[in-house]
């Protein structure tokens, strides 16, 4: 296992990272791997296109088991596989917020804006039990330094009161990811996560607190969340849940992410086989002009609904519009 890209603590590889099974219903079948890393606030590469300088990733591997997680591939550094292995074996950096604090307070850090949830989900299951978050929001309150999370995951919640008195002192942006409201999809495609209604709770009740919340809206998958109905629904959630924002982003499948994918929509739909083949055939990303439609079309929802102008109290679900099995091309007005 190269442990040395996590930049152990001095410690020799194999003598760290004891591998922790904890047999709760919760937890079963997933194996922790507790390190003592040696930095933890990264910078980003500067080729990077993100919107973002500095970010802190507390885990590595997400039990919310995403089949399209575009993070998949980096498990593989750890010699771990980007498939099942993602999903179960999970990294924890268990200094991290002694980490944290220690370099906010440094003299060459310059107080920059440090992004979160942006490699893998600092509120998934194992934040359960380790409790690595409420360290990291209080150091950064503490030194006042701005920061956002995103994330799929409502125990953001149980930190709602330190996310409120870091924004009395700092800016504090977070965002829930929802590419849709399709709960059979979500079942399928997301696992491991709260359900979309669920999120857009955690986004409402985040606003009712006075912290600002926006929705990346994505992944959107072609052929299975991408009609204008579906897409309405979403935006229409969103809407209600008072998000100040949405974003849209097509599902993109770089390697690692590219065959678990793949090896699911040939279980689940292998009629979309050929036509996942047609539109990823030349890379990770679906075709330009299609991105420029859904993001058009998902703006334009959200200039009908108000997104961004105050939301209503969430009503029931919003309607979780059926995939229809065929033909394929009724369900792909935007392709
Ligand atoms: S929640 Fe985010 S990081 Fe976790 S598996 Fe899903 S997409 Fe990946």
């Amino acid at each position: 296992m190269r442990w040395d890209a996590l930049s152990l603590d001095g410690q020799e590889p194999g003598l760290f990272g004891t591998p922790v099974t904890v047999d709760t219903p919760e937890f079963r079948g997933i194996t922790f791997h507790e390190i003592r890393a040696k930095s933890i606030i990264n910078k980003v590469p500067g080729a990077s296109r993100v919107p973002f300088a500095w970010t802190i990733n507390p885990y590595r591997g997400c039990s919310h088991a995403c089949r399209y997680c575009f993070a998949r591939n980096t498990h593989t550094y750890l010699d771990f596989d980007a498939g099942h292995d993602f999903d179960s074996q999970i990294v924890v950096k268990v200094n991290a917020p002694e980490l944290v604090r220690r370099e906010l307070a440094a003299p060459k850090w310059a107080g920059e804006h440090i992004a979160m949830g942006t490699n893998v989900d600092c509120y998934q299951r194992a934040e359960g039990r380790y409790r690595l978050m409420p360290g990291i929001i209080e150091a950064l309150r503490d030194a006042a330094n701005p920061f956002s999370i995103l994330t799929k995951g409502s125990l953001i919640l149980r930190d709602l009161p330190l996310l409120e008195e870091a924004a009395e002192r700092t800016e504090v942006g977070t965002a829930v990811s929802v590419g849709s409201v399709d709960k059979e999809l979500w079942r399928l495609v997301e696992p491991g996560t709260p359900s979309p209604h669920k999120r857009l709770e955690v986004c409402a009740t985040l606003g009712e607190h006075g912290i600002a919340c926006g929705v990346l809206m994505g992944p959107i998958v072609p052929y299975l969340s991408d009609t204008p109905r579906q897409l309405e629904a979403a935006v229409r959630g969103i809407a209600e849940a008072g998000a100040t924002s949405v974003s849209a982003i097509v599902l993109h499948l770089r390697p690692g992410a590219r065959e678990w994918f793949m090896s699911w929509l040939r279980e689940c739909h292998p009629e979309l086989v050929a036509p996942y083949e047609r539109l990823y055939g030349r890379g990770a990303y679906a075709p330009k002009d299609y991105q420029r439609r859904i993001s058009a079309k998902v703006a334009e929802l959200a200039a009908e609904y108000g997104v961004g102008r105050g939301g209503r109290p969430l009503r029931a679900p919003a309607p979780a519009p059926k995939v229809p099995p065929a033909p394929v091309a009724e369900q792909l007005p935007l392709l």
